[in-house]
């Protein structure tokens, strides 16, 4: 960081800055200027307690220079991270295969699953989502099958060789869904749930798909995948599924410069959730394009055989004939940016 001073600020304030980044085990250098002064400060300073400087006298501002993250970051790590998913067929995310995760928003019955499983399958996806721990707004919505919802999702992992995605909802019931499950899911609302996040990194080695929080920003969601691998699991896939804005004719907002931005800043794949990010299915395929166009890594799609009658996020679940024309589309646009599915 460099601690910028104010104008006219006195050596005396200068020098308890100096004893002060001294003191955090970081060596200064002092740079006078015709303005004012600045002091470098030399040394691996993200872990240290910026607002000490920002607060003492005579000082104008602190600017990092190093991203809080440190195992996320792609200062330290710069060839992009792939990860295998598990599965049959190999499929991987973040090399230049993309990886198209497709499924129900929540498993209902295992008919409907296996249908979308094997439409999946055809259309050429690379593994099966569906939930069976649903994070739901009201206690009275529908809640998820829990463990034989996890049971379908394996029947259908036997089926068809997909890999399979489905979110854990909380510490307690991790070594559950990693038993059934390829992919471990952390919502959006989990992001910032920290001890969740933390024994995902101790307790399972299985990759970690990690929605960004509603409203958490990039660096936010960059030090949330950081919990993960910090504790001992390197294996975090990021996803972004939209933020809440003003706008209401959207569910959310789908910002999709993070993608470029994400991959600069972190080696970690990022795949993009265009269902949640929309809410409406009619937006699916447009979003879905232009995402793999921006670069993600791969996409995670809401798919279900009678969306009218879908028992969480049917307005947003395109049929299995959509699915598949999404797939012929999205594979056009891939070669365009020198992807493939
Ligand atoms: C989901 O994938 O069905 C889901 C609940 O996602 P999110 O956490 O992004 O809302
Ligand atoms: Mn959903």
């Amino acid at each position: 960081m460099i601690v910028v001073m104010q104008q006219g600020a006195t050596t005396k304030q200068v020098e308890r800055v100096v004893q002060l980044i001294r003191e955090m085990n970081l060596t200064d250098h002092v740079i006078v200027g015709a303005e004012r002064t600045v002091v470098a400060v030399i040394g691996d300073d993200r872990f240290k307690d910026r607002s000490v400087l920002e607060s003492c006298a005579g000082v104008d501002r602190v600017v990092p220079i190093l991203a809080p993250y440190k195992i996320a970051s792609r200062q330290t790590h710069p060839e992009t991270t792939v990860i295998p998913i598990g599965g049959r067929h190999g499929a991987t995310v973040g090399g230049r295969k993309l990886c198209v995760l497709a499924g129900p928003c929540s498993v209902e019955d295992k008919s409907m699953l296996l249908e979308v499983a094997h439409g999946v399958k055809q259309a050429g996806g690379s593994g099966l989502r569906g939930g069976a721990f649903k994070p739901r707004t009201s206690p009275y919505q529908f809640q998820g099958l829990g463990e034989k919802g996890l049971e379908i999702l394996a029947e259908a992992r036997e089926q068809t060789g997909l890999a399979v995605v489905s979110e854990v909802m909380g510490a307690e019931h991790i070594d559950l869904v990693a038993r059934y499950a390829d992919v471990l899911q952390v919502g959006t609302r989990n992001m910032h749930n920290f001890n969740l996040l933390a024994a995902l990194g101790e307790r399972t080695n299985k990759p970690i798909l990690l929605k960004r929080g509603w409203s958490a920003t990039l660096e936010e969601f960059l030090l949330a995948a950081e919990y993960v691998i910090n504790a001992g699991n390197p294996n975090v896939i990021l996803c972004e599924r939209g933020i809440r804005t003003f706008e209401g004719y959207v569910r959310n907002t789908l910002p999709l410069a993070i993608v470029p931005a994400v991959q600069r800043e972190s080696h970690l794949p990022i795949v993009v959730d265009p269902s949640h990010g929309t809410g409406h299915a009619y937006l699916v395929p447009a979003m879905a394009r232009a995402a793999v166009a921006a670069g993600a890594d791969g996409l995670i799609i809401e798919v279900h055989p009678d969306p009218e009658h879908a028992l969480t996020d049917g307005a947003q679940s395109v049929t299995i004939p959509d699915f598949e024309q999404i797939m012929r589309q999205v594979r056009q646009v891939a070669e365009a940016v020198d992807r493939q599915i």
